[in-house]
This record gives C-alpha cells, structure tokens and sequence, in this order.
C-alpha cells in the first residue's frame, strides 16, 4: 500500500498504453498454462482478419477531412464475430486488435456463441455535429459493408459512440441489402429492435461481479467505499447501481475532474451536473479532488471504467483499494497487475467484469433474429445467472490452479476457443 515514500518518488506516468503487448503477455501465460502448442499461440496472437479504411468526411463548413477506422476480427472458431466500435482520438490499430482479442475471450469465457472483434475511427466524437457523425459512420459502414453481417460480425456500442451510431449502422446495411436487417448491430434504439436492458447491462453486469467480488473478499457491503473512474456508459450507471446496493460511492471521475465526498455522493445529483454541464467536476455536495488522486484513495472497491492502462507501475503501488472490478476493457497494465496482486489486491478482471454488455447484446441478436421480445425481467434475471456462473467458474478454476482471477479467466477462455479449433479441425 502507499508508503511515504512511495509518495515521494512518483515516477512520471507512461504516455501511452501497450493493450496489444498486455494482451498477448495474457495469452502466452494462459497457452503455457494449459500446455498448448506455439502454433496455437501464434493462431491466436494474430487476429483472423483485419480492415483498415479511408473516411473522408464532408464537414458542415463544406470542407473535407479524411479520418482512419479500421475493423479488426480476431477469432470466430465459435461464431461470428463480436464487439464494439470506438471513436476515439487515440484509437489505432494495435489497440483494436488488443479490444479485439479480449472480445474473443470475453464471449469464449460467458460462453455466448461469438468470436471477437473491434472497430475503431481515429477521431474525437465531441468536435463533431451529429450531422457530421452520422456522414462519418455511413461512409465507414460502407466500406466495411462486406465483412459485417449478423452471421459474419456484429458491431455494437463502445467509447464514443451509442445506440444512433449503431441505428446509423443498420440503416445502411440495411440500405444496401434492400430489406431490413436489424440483427446487424446490437444496442439499437428499443424502437428498431434494441433489447430492453442493453443500455445498462454492463453496468449491471459490474455491480453483480462487485458484490460478489466483495463478499468473497470478506468485506460487507452495507457502507463499503467506493471510487468510479469514468461517468461514461459503464461508470454512471455502475456508481447508480453501487449506491442502490447499499455501497458508499465516495468519489467519481470524467475526463475533467473528480468529485469527491466522504460520506457519499449523491450520484443522482451528479448525473443532473453532469447532464447540464457536461462534466462532474462542481457537483452538488461534493468537494473537488484531482483526476488521478481518484485511483489512489483509500476505499473498499474501485471499479476503473474509462480507457486502458488506467492503473500503470507508475501509480499501481499507491492503490489502497482491496478490490478492483474492471468496468473499462485493459484498465490496469500488466505490470500494474503485479504490484495489486504483490499488495494483496483483488483484481477481478474487464473479460469478466463487464462481460453483461456483451450478454446482452446476445440477447438482442437472438430476439432481432426471431424478432420475439423479451421482458426486462427477463433479460435481468438471464444475465444476473450468466454473470454468476461465470463468477463461480472463474473463482473454482484460479484456486483449483494457484492462478490470479485474471489469469484463470483468460486460460478458461482460451481452453474453449483453442478446443473449438480442435474440433473444427485446420482447412485444408
Ligand atoms: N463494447 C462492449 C464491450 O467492450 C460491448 C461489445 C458488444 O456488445 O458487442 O464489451
């Protein structure tokens, strides 16, 4: 835990993440622990198809920009692939291959029939009009228009962008097929064919794997502390949620600031703020506390739910949390993982944690493609089990081994997608 000084010599944080190197360091260590061959890591290691595009982009001012996206698809031994699409000023190819291998794994381990991929365009959403977002989106589905489809891959919501983004997607696919196809995309509007419960099933999925995660640990949830990084899709809903469970959501962050107050936000009164103005930062009730001081405060749980390499070896050493529940994909860096678990930490990690996006997105694609609805309780109570089981599997696999949650987690998923090859047998 944080020393003096450890305080005193802050080595500066990295500029820039590896998830690719991190991802692959994860899929050596789960090969070599289930005994797998280097030809099974080098087939895995390297995603199965990739695309990189030109996006030009016609501006409102009448001028043109061009921008970079790129599709990545990892794997789809065990079905079609799967995964978000980011917009992101600091996405690039090595990361979505990265987001793309752990959608293989994420699907692999809760055991939905899916591959993984990840898309990605290199720009930043908030300087854009919608008018221009949604021209940028139509021209990247059309140039990805021949490796999507509800039975090749299925782009949903990530970083930057949401469920228009993803009406946009189908609109155009759709266009370009002459029916309509709704099972191309998941975390649609409910209007189109959206699943109840998707908006919020990450963050619920969060909060199932938080609880448990904490009674495993011993630690009683009725006033445990907790500390949300990131007020995005996962970050809000999952701080709601803690707060309905009886946990004490003492600070949360944006890419602004962070608030603070030891006896409890009022996460409603910080969602109003945050609506209104556009950041936390001077909510109601709260005092202000610097963005990366979030990270290092002294609580029960701390559940990072904004980009990767979050936690690094720079600051790694001062996290008081017990547990951390990754909200975010690829939040704490490989060497990070090291120092939590040399302290003690609980790391409960994103393949598992913040699976319930991806379940539910399942559920959405199996109800657009028998267009037959389901009730939110249904949905609810389907991906509370699913999250469960994976939880008991996960924890079963990494004493029974000696293995972090982490690395059970990823062997778990590994051993199924490298059985799935197996059986399917190498063509030709
Ligand atoms: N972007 C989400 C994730 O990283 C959801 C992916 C999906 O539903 O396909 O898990």
């Amino acid at each position: 835990m944080s020393t003096d000084t450890n305080i005193l010599r802050t080595p500066p944080a990295p500029v820039r993440a590896a998830p690719l190197e991190d991802a692959r360091r994860q899929l050596a260590e789960a090969v070599s622990h289930l005994g797998l061959s280097e030809g099974t890591y080098r087939l895995l290691a390297h995603p199965r198809r990739e695309v990189t595009v030109s996006v030009p982009l016609r501006l409102d001012n009448g001028d043109v920009e061009l921008y970079i996206g790129h599709r990545v698809q990892h794997n789809f031994s065990r079905g079609p692939a799967k995964g978000g699409l980011r917009y992101a000023p600091t996405v690039d190819l090595d990361e979505v291959r990265a987001l793309a291998m752990w959608m293989t794994w994420k699907s692999a381990l809760l055991d939905v029939p899916y591959g993984g991929a990840k898309g990605g365009i290199a720009i930043q959403p908030r300087d854009h009009s919608r008018a221009e977002l949604e021209r940028l989106t139509r021209r990247y589905t059309s140039e990805i228009l021949p490796v999507i489809g509800p039975e090749r891959d299925i782009p949903a919501p990530d970083v930057g962008t949401d469920e228009s983004t993803m009406a946009w997607i189908m609109d155009t696919y759709s266009v370009n097929s002459g029916y309509t196809v709704p099972g191309v995309v998941t975390g649609k509007p409910l209007e189109l064919g959206g699943s109840l419960g998707r908006a919020s099933a990450t963050s619920r999925g969060v909060t199932h794997i938080a609880l448990a995660a904490l009674q495993h640990a011993g630690i009683a949830r009725r006033g445990a502390r907790v500390a949300v990084q990131g007020m995005g899709k996962v970050g809000r809903d999952a701080a709601r949620f803690l707060a309905e469970a009886g946990l004490r959501v003492i600070a949360v962050s944006d890419q602004y600031g962070a608030v603070h107050h030891d006896g409890g936000l009022d996460i409603a009164a910080v969602v109003r703020h945050l609506d209104v103005t556009g950041s936390v930062v001077g909510a109601p009730g709260s005092d202000e506390l610097e963005r990366e001081a979030l990270l290092e405060l002294d609580v029960e749980l701390l559940v990072p739910a904004a980009l990767e390499g979050a936690i690094h070896e720079g600051n790694a050493h001062r996290v008081q949390a017990r547990v951390v529940v990754e909200g975010a994909n690829g939040p704490t860096t490989t060497a990070a993982d090291q120092v939590l678990a040399d302290h003690g930490v609980l790391v409960v990690p994103d393949i598992l944690a913040n699976a319930g996006g991806v379940i539910v997105s399942y559920f959405e694609w199996v109800q657009s493609n028998q267009t037959y609805w389901w009730s939110a309780d249904e949905v609810e109570s389907r991906l509370e089990a699913r999250m469960l089981s994976a939880w008991e599997q996960v924890v079963r696999f990494a004493a029974d081994r000696r293995l972090s949650l982490r690395a059970a987690a990823t062997a778990l998923a590994v051993g199924r997608v490298a059985e799935a090859h197996r059986l399917r047998g190498l063509y030709p």
